[in-house]
């Protein structure tokens, strides 16, 4: 059967997708290759609202763009302040941890989106403020702007993973200093590859000889801009380079703004139709994410059936994923992805009617 993946994990990819990763793979040198590299980092550009020179398709997933920009800012014994709401929040400040930071937690309960004064009063000079924008463990948005916008001297590091795409991202209007994002979510393109932009400011401070080599952002700098003469550093994955080009192509073909419509209208019909169901949604209103939906998992289960029991059975019998908790939610919340392409309201009565039958509601 084929499958509607409505998890927090990857969504189905546009049609122009399926068509990228089937065309004949090109050497990563190619001229041809180059140019399609260059148009899909002004692509990135255009999603993310930023004229940053240093924008880019990083090899890796999402977590290889959240390593990058902390090896690549963070001096050893550096104040960084980290926003913890949740399981990427975690993850921020364990990467920032391991590239030598001196992390300053400023935390929310996971469910509550984080206080951006307390971000940016937690310390009297960090080097770098870094929070999670779409918090996809409990479907929580982070307002990233306003820690931006009091941010001083430090630099902002944007988690816009779940968000990019899907809501609004404006890394230039808002001050961010670094984004990084995935291509699986509401880009809509396959995983394997992490959105990154980097601004002008960040750029005078990326550290020398960061703790990665894969990941330093000076040298994949000089292999990605064309000024200077390409450089080789790594073969780029031409491939998804191509599936993630092809994904931004269909995004703005469609409208950036009707896309993120699209999300917004599919995620408050999925929230309405889930709470006529009787069930509670975790994140509070005004603070919620139409493209990650948190939904507590009731203790009344028709036939003592468990979470992971109606999971599995949505996925038998419908074909519809949804995805489970995360870390200290797991087995209390379902995550429902509605992004990229998968966010379409027939997507949304589906899992709606299939919710209806197998929760007996
Ligand atoms: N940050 C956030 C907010 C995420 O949701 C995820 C993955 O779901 C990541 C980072 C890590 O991305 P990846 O799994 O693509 O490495």
């Amino acid at each position: 059967m084929e499958r509607l993946l409505m998890g927090p994990g990857p969504s189905n990819p546009y049609p122009e997708v399926a068509a990228a990763l089937v065309r004949p793979v090109t050497g990563h040198l190619d001229p041809a290759f180059l140019d399609l590299l260059d148009e899909t980092c002004e692509r990135l550009r255009t999603v993310f609202a930023t004229g940053n020179a240093l924008t880019l398709p990083l090899s890796g997933t999402g977590s290889a763009g959240m390593e990058a920009a902390m090896v690549n800012l963070v001096e050893p014994g550096a104040p960084v302040v980290v926003g913890v709401n949740g399981l990427f929040g975690e993850r921020i400040a364990e990467v920032a941890r391991r590239a030598g930071a001196d992390v300053v937690r400023v935390e929310a309960p996971w469910g509550e989106p984080l206080d951006p004064a307390a971000l940016v009063g937690a310390h009297p000079a960090p080097s770098v403020i870094a929070l999670v924008h779409a918090e996809t463990s409990t479907g929580v948005r982070n307002d990233v702007a306003a820690v931006a916008a009091g941010k001083g001297d430090a630099l902002v590091v944007a988690d816009v993973v779940t968000s990019l795409g899907g809501i609004e991202v404006a890394v230039d209007e808002w001050g961010v200093d670094v984004a990084y994002s995935c291509s699986q979510k509401c880009l809509g393109a396959p995983p394997g590859l992490a959105p990154i932009t980097v601004s002008d400011r960040a750029r005078s401070r990326l550290v020398a000889n960061p703790r990665s080599w894969y990941l330093d952002l000076s040298l994949i700098a000089a292999y990605v801009e064309a000024g200077g003469g390409r450089t080789y550093h790594h073969t780029a994955p031409v491939t998804m380079v191509s599936a993630l080009h092809g994904a931004l192509g269909a995004v703005l073909a469609e409208g950036l703004d009707t896309v993120r419509e699209r999300h917004r209208r599919c995620g408050q019909a999925l929230q309405d139709g889930l709470e006529r169901l009787g069930l509670r949604l975790l994140a509070p209103e005004g603070h919620r994410l139409p493209q990650l939906t948190t939904v507590v998992v009731p203790d009344d289960l028709p036939g003592g059936a468990s979470e992971a029991d109606v999971r599995r059975r949505l996925l038998q019998d419908w074909g519809v994923e949804i995805g489970s908790g995360a870390g200290r939610l797991a087995g209390k919340v379902w995550r429902i992805g509605c992004m990229g392409h998968t966010a379409r309201r027939r997507n949304v009565d589906a899992l709606l009617a299939a919710l209806a039958e197998v929760l007996d509601r």
